[in-house]
């Protein structure tokens, strides 16, 4: 990847602490986002590497889904710059930057209740030109939901709500998923089919950003997790290091113990 922009974005210390060689497709530079007097993210310098799944944990209200919601333009930044695949995305349309390859699952529902599971992912599908009825069958395929295909979404469980709603990301081919709390409230098997959806995607290529506070989970799919804390990245490392950093289990993991 190139990003001519600027020739630092690779010299960050985030891919330092990787210690991979490989490409950055995502890299925020400086990246503040502030409400009125509260900064909910504070000079962030973060890249996610191309083929990796990153996941992101840290306290309520620590700034993870304003910093995901600053990636894919649903908030504009106070400061700074995101990079997506060496082109600036800073100023870009939202729309657009699902066209470059961003989806999003977000932290609170966002699936049609009254439309059957087929519907509701044929809406992310209405402005493109792909193929669509491949991609449906593709799609319920990937997302164990073929045989409720026809079904009102507000019949479904809590569970396959998330794995319709990541469905509806999946249909636009994303080369970065965002995923905000995909497993929140569910239980161990339905927490199960979510990393076994994600380890399959990844597997045919898709690089992911997961937002996630069950540690379990976050063990299961992640070799590398950052820690955000009051807007800032307090510490990343492999999740053996963050699960026994002393600052990280008093600031976040204490908390959940
Ligand atoms: P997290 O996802 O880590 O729990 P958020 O990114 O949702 O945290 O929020 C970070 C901080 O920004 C919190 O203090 C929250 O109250 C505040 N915040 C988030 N969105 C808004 C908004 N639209 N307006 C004002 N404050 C917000
Ligand atoms: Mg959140």
């Amino acid at each position: 990847m190139s990003t001519p922009q600027d020739p630092n974005v690779r010299e960050q210390p985030a891919v330092a602490a990787t210690g991979s060689s490989r490409e950055a497709i995502l890299s925020t530079n400086g990246l503040k986002k502030k409400f009125g007097g509260l900064t909910a993210v504070d000079s962030v310098d973060f890249t996610v590497d191309e083929g990796e799944i990153r996941c992101l944990i840290g306290p309520n209200g620590a700034g993870k889904s304003t910093l995901l919601e600053l990636i894919t333009g649903q908030l504009s930044p106070t400061d700074g710059d995101i990079y997506f695949d060496g082109n600036d995305l800073t100023d870009m349309e939202p729309h657009r930057r699902m066209d470059a390859g961003i989806s999003i699952k977000f932290q609170s529902p966002h699936i049609y209740e009254s439309l059957t599971v087929e519907q509701n992912l044929r809406v992310p599908l209405q402005r493109t030109d792909r193929d669509i009825e491949a991609v449906l069958e593709r799609t319920l395929a990937r997302i164990a939901l073929a045989e409720k295909a026809d079904e009102p979404a507000s019949d479904l469980s809590h569970g396959e709500k998330q794995r319709l709603e990541i469905g509806m990301a999946v249909t636009l081919d994303p080369a970065l998923m965002l995923l905000d709390e995909p497993v929140a409230g569910m239980s161990v098997d339905e927490t199960a089919d979510i990393a076994e959806l994600i380890q399959s995607l990844h597997d045919d290529g898709m690089t992911f950003l997961v937002v996630e506070h069950d540690m379990e989970f976050v063990r299961k799919i992640s070799e590398q997790v950052t820690v955000l804390n009051q807007g800032s990245v307090l510490t990343q490392g492999p999740i053996e290091a963050i699960e026994n950093n002393e600052e990280v289990r008093r600031i976040y993991l204490g908390e959940n113990a």
